[in-house]
Order: structure tokens, then C-alpha cells, then sequence
């Protein structure tokens, strides 16, 4: 009967003229709101197919192309038929291959078991939140953070906590703010460094007063975000929390990627390393919704982190100079200021002064106002959790910054003589 049912709704014509009936969506996914980095990179886009000038600075991708040996890698997997299923958590050889890069840059050590490929480090985190969450347990996440991370937590029908880090500290939380944020409840602290948006990233100090804290509260997990750690110009040589906290080896997942550091966010590998029980439930989670991450993507992975890593330098020495324009050049903004980052390729601005100059009620308004006025799409702050800020991705060529500036400028200097008018 049920089915009968099914098979008349879907062959009655929708032109039938029948009242619609609203589905109803489950809480979960009314909980959550879409991305703001993928929804103003999407806008952008559909401004710029309808003919508008738009300059895109939404998109935290990098604008290079995947280097050659690393895509004919690809090609080479699709050539000699690589183009099936692969076991869920990826195949042994990328493993392989993950495991000697903890190890060569990060001095973690790591079995098979320990690792899991996901179609992205998004889908890495995803499974994360879905393994250690039960309803109601809290996750800490410093704000400002990346978008997805409270709403994937919701999903998870967890609750994210988020203690606010100014500029004043640089962004970052400090021991005594991760101590007053961990409650009977908290089960996740989800942390990323270097940080998208801020671009500030933790020194060897400042990861061990945080592990001493973590040291305290053995319910803990912690998910460190390390994807940008190849886009990187900090004064001390990069580092992950478990490199410097081994003591917390048992709690901790180590969480990386390929998007960043080898231009190949559309090829979607993510990776995880952890204790062996948390990845082994991450995995069964991924192999009851996608699966392996594409077998072609795989195979490309191994040639980018067993290949020459001269391409990682080249397109960080390209990422540092845009920061330090952007940066410079962005404090030179009327009611604009901006701390210079220590990796990512994202400049964080404090916009309250060009706000309030221009009589934004809030920075969804200033972000608005730049799109209409200066044709440059930027991510408004409020989605990192920051009100009074935005975010410009500097992953693109120093001729669009510098033309994204001059507009920015104009727009601010037009706006507030039109109010003062
Ligand atoms: N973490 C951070 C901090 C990011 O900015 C991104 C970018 N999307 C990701 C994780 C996920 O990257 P991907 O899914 O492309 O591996
Ligand atoms: N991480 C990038 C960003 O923040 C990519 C978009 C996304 O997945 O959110 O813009």
C-alpha cells in the first residue's frame, strides 16, 4: 500500500493544480544555515555570468593550478582503469604516504589504522563531530573561527561554545579562556592554526599552556585543523598541538588536507590521523554515507605529498607577498584595520570605523554595500563569528588586489561624503 502510494505521488503531474504540501524538514537541518564562504563565492559568481564587473575575494581557494606531475597522476589513474571503489578509508599507498608526512613534518607517528581519507577535510571534520557527539555536549571553537565549524557541531546536534578572541590577544584563545569555556558537558575542542580568517597561528608556547588545560579534562577531544600549515610565515617555525603536547597523543586528531598547500581544493582529500578507536568510528560513519573519497583523487594525493614539495615554497612566497600588500594597504583604508596574519591566505579587517562612517547598521550591510558599490565581493564577518569585520581571500593575482583596494577606497571615500552631504 505504502508503496502504491509513493508511485502515485511521483507520477502525478505537478501541473495537477494540487495545493503544495510542505515538507516537513527535520530540526537538525533547521538548526543550521548554509555556508557564507560558499554562498558569497556562488553570488559572485552569478553577478559576474550576468555580465556585472565583480571582483571575488569570497573564495578561500587558491588561485593556481594544480601542479602538472600532480594532475598527471590523475590522468594516469583514470588511463589505467584506477576508476573503482577503494576500501572506505583509503588505499593503502596514500596512506603510506600520509603517515611518512606526519611524520617529516609534524614528528607524529602513525599506523594504517590510525588514518582515514575523506573527500575533503571538511567531510574529515564532519565525521569527527558525528563520531564524539551525543546530543547536547558542547564544543569549543574559538571565535573568530571557519564558518562550517558551530554548524557542523549542530548537525551533530551538538552545542558549540564560543569564547570571543579580540585582536587584543591576536585572535587566539588563551588558557584561561579555554579553562572557563570547559564544562561537564564538553566532549570537543575543534581549533585551527593557522586560522581561517584570522591567519594567527599558536606558538610552541602557547600550544603548551593549552595542553595543560587539556590535561585537566581527560573528556576532552580535540580536533586540531592544521590545514593551512604550508601557507605559513610565522616568526617560529610551524607547529601542530600534538607535536608539542605528545601526552594528549590518545585524545587528539590531527587533521590536514591537500586543498590548500597543492592548489587542489576541486580534487576534495582531506585527512585525519588520531587514536585508533575515533577514527575507526569516523570511517564507519563515512562508509554508511560516501564512501572512499574518489580512487583518481587518491592516486593524485600520493604524487602531492611524495612528490617535490618546490611547489608548496613557490606558491607560499606568492601567498606571503600579496599578505604583506594587502595588509599594509588595507590600513591605509579610511575606519579599516588590520593585523598582519602569520599564514592563510586571508585578510581579517576590522571594519566598525567604515561601518559606523558609512551608517551600516552591520557588517552583512558593509559587505552588501562593497558588492553594490565597488563591485568587490568580500565574506562579512558575522559568519566567523566576528560582527564588525570582514574577510578578503588574497588568494589571487596582486593586479585584482590592488584594483579591489582602489575600488574599496572609492566606495568608502563616496559613501561618506554622500552622508555627510
Ligand atoms: N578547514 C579550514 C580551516 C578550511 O578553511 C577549509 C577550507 N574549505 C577546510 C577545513 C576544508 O577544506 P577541504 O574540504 O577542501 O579539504
Ligand atoms: N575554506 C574555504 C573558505 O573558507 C572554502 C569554502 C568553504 O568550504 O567554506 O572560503
Amino acid at each position: 500500500m505504502l508503496q502504491a502510494r509513493a508511485i502515485a505521488y511521483h507520477t502525478a503531474s505537478p501541473t495537477a493544480g494540487r495545493p503544495l504540501v510542505p515538507v516537513a524538514l527535520s530540526r537538525r537541518v533547521q538548526r543550521v544555515k548554509p555556508s557564507p564562504t560558499l554562498a558569497v563565492t556562488a553570488r559572485a559568481a552569478k553577478l559576474k555570468a550576468e555580465g556585472k564587473d565583480i571582483i571575488s575575494l569570497g573564495a578561500g581557494e587558491p588561485d593556481f593550478n594544480t601542479p602538472e606531475h600532480i594532475a598527471a597522476a590523475g590522468i594516469e589513474a583514470i588511463r589505467t582503469g584506477f576508476t573503482r571503489y577503494t576500501t572506505v578509508d583509503g588505499i593503502p599507498e596514500l596512506k603510506d604516504a600520509i603517515i611518512a608526512k606526519f611524520k617529516r613534518d609534524n614528528q607524529l607517528d602513525y599506523e594504517r589504522a590510525q588514518i582515514l581519507v575523506s573527500s575533503g577535510a571538511k567531510q574529515t571534520l564532519y565525521n569527527l563531530c558525528m563520531a564524539v557527539l551525543d546530543p547536547g555536549d558542547e564544543a569549543v571553537i574559538p571565535a573568530p573561527y571557519w564558518v562550517s565549524y558551530p554548524d557542523m557541531v549542530m548537525l551533530a546536534d551538538g552545542l558549540p561554545v564560543t569564547p570571543d578572541c579580540s585582536a587584543k590577544q591576536g585572535y587566539k584563545l588563551t588558557p584561561r579562556q579555554l579553562e572557563a569555556a570547559i564544562t561537564p558537558q564538553t566532549r570537543l575542542l575543534l581549533i585551527n592554526s593557522p586560522c581561517n580568517p584570522t591567519g594567527a597561528a599558536y606558538t610552541r608556547a602557547e600550544w603548551r599552556a593549552l595542553g595543560d588545560v587539556l590535561l585537566e579534562h581527560p573528556r576532552v577531544v580535540i580536533g586540531t585543523d592544521d590545514m593551512y600549515e604550508h601557507i605559513f610565515w610565522g616568526d617560529e617555525k610551524f607547529s601542530s598541538l600534538l607535536s608539542v603536547v605528545p601526552e594528549l597523543y590518545d585524545r587528539t586528531v590531527t587533521i590536514n588536507g591537500i586543498s590548500k598547500a597543492y592548489a587542489m581544493t576541486g580534487w576534495r582529500i582531506g585527512y585525519c590521523g588520531g587514536p585508533k578507536e575515533i577514527v575507526t568510528a569516523m570511517t564507519t560513519i563515512q562508509g554508511q554515507s560516501t564512501s572512499n573519497a574518489s580512487s583518481i583523487s587518491q592516486k593524485a594525493a600520493v604524487a602531492a605529498l611524495n612528490g617535490d614539495q618546490q611547489c608548496v615554497a613557490e606558491m607560499n612566497a606568492q601567498f606571503k607577498k600579496r599578505h604583506d600588500y594587502i595588509v599594509a594597504a588595507l590600513n591605509t583604508l579610511p575606519g579599516v584595520t588590520c593585523l598582519p596574519a602569520s599564514g592563510a591566505f586571508y585578510a581579517w579587517a576590522d571594519v566598525s570605523g567604515a561601518m559606523a562612517a558609512l551608517g551600516c547598521r552591520d557588517d552583512n550591510a558593509f559587505a552588501e554595500r562593497l558588492i553594490n558599490d565597488a563591485g568587490v565581493a568580500v565574506v562579512a564577518g558575522s559568519g566567523f563569528g566576528a560582527p564588525g569585520h570582514m574577510r578578503i581571500s588574497f588568494a589571487c593575482s596582486m593586479e585584482t588586489l590592488e584594483k579591489a583596494v582602489a575600488r574599496i577606497r572609492g566606495a568608502l571615500e563616496r559613501g561618506v561624503i554622500a552622508k555627510t552631504a
